[in-house]
């Protein structure tokens, strides 16, 4: 094993336990009760796992059922919309069975997720939302019917709204505001500048930040750390993706949040208790637990 193959060594613990706002443990190596117990070790006491696909999302409720301190939210990931509709062969139908594909397929497995939302342990709806990274104009039309069904549940069943905006923001923004935004919404892995800081503070929508915000290429991040209100902060790990820096490249996991959040107490010139203490509180808020 080479040392970028390694997972990190442990951050020294923080004072104030926090929240890592969104995490995929079922792509992380080890089993969900070690994860707990390391990242607990460190002051990371509460995890939301992120379900991307159905059999995600049914994963995500199952975990959150048995462990008090995991919370799910459920969804189609921007991504996997279009793949359903397209009836990529890698879409869906992990569990063996294949789905039906078309409209018809994504109508099925929107019905899926809307059943999961309504489950206690589901805190959220999400992640959905618009990537133009990985998905081309082909499967633009799928991905904002799947996002705009994706707010339609959350705001039914009252639950959170999480939100993947990869080199989307202006369209992101435009459908929130045109169906209207669910009373608590995340901006996951905020990915916008200062300026869209501004708009989503006026909005009130949350901006979770992950350990992007550590790399020396991201100031426009750190920018938006500095301005947002301190009551819309969050942070997470997004794991395994988006370690921070002094480890990028190497497997992430939620007992990396203490990094982080030393990041962005950094960017704002206030002690890392303060900052644990304000997103401690800020994601029990955005999920409503
Ligand atoms: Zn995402
Ligand atoms: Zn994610």
């Amino acid at each position: 094993m080479s040392s970028h193959d390694e997972a990190p060594p442990l951050p020294e613990p923080l004072r104030v336990p926090v929240a890592d706002s969104h995490t995929h443990l079922d792509m992380q190596s080890g089993t969900v009760a070690e994860a707990l117990l390391t990242a607990e070790s460190v002051g990371v006491t509460t995890l939301v796992q992120v379900g991307c696909d159905v059999r995600g999302s049914q994963w995500a409720a199952e975990t959150a059922a048995a462990y008090q301190n995991v919370h799910a939210a459920v969804a189609l990931h921007p991504n996997e919309a279009p793949r359903i509709v397209h009836g990529d062969p890698d879409g869906w139908s992990r569990q063996g069975a294949r789905e039906p594909g078309g409209q018809a397929g994504l109508d099925a497995a929107l019905a899926e997720i809307d059943r999961l939302a309504a489950l206690p342990q589901v805190k959220g709806v999400g992640e959905t939302g618009l990537d133009y990274f990985r998905t081309g104009p082909e499967g633009k039309e799928a991905q904002e019917t799947s996002f705009r069904a994706h707010i339609e549940i959350a705001k039914r069943h009252g639950k959170a709204l999480v939100i993947h905006d990869r080199e989307a923001h202006a369209d992101v923004l435009r459908i929130l505001k045109e169906e209207g935004a669910p009373e608590r919404t995340v901006f996951h892995c905020y990915s916008g500048d200062a300026e869209m800081a501004e708009i989503c503070a006026r909005a009130g929508y949350f901006m979770s930040f992950a350990g992007n915000v550590t790399f020396k290429n991201a100031q426009n991040l750190r920018d938006a750390v500095a301005v947002a209100p301190p009551e819309l902060l969050l942070v997470e790990t997004d794991a395994p993706f988006l370690t921070p820096a002094p480890y990028r490249g190497r497997p992430n996991a939620p007992y990396l949040i203490p990094i982080t959040v030393r990041a962005m107490a950094a960017v704002r010139g206030i002690d890392e208790d303060a900052m644990a203490t304000a997103v401690a509180a800020n994601t029990a808020r955005a999920f409503g637990y």
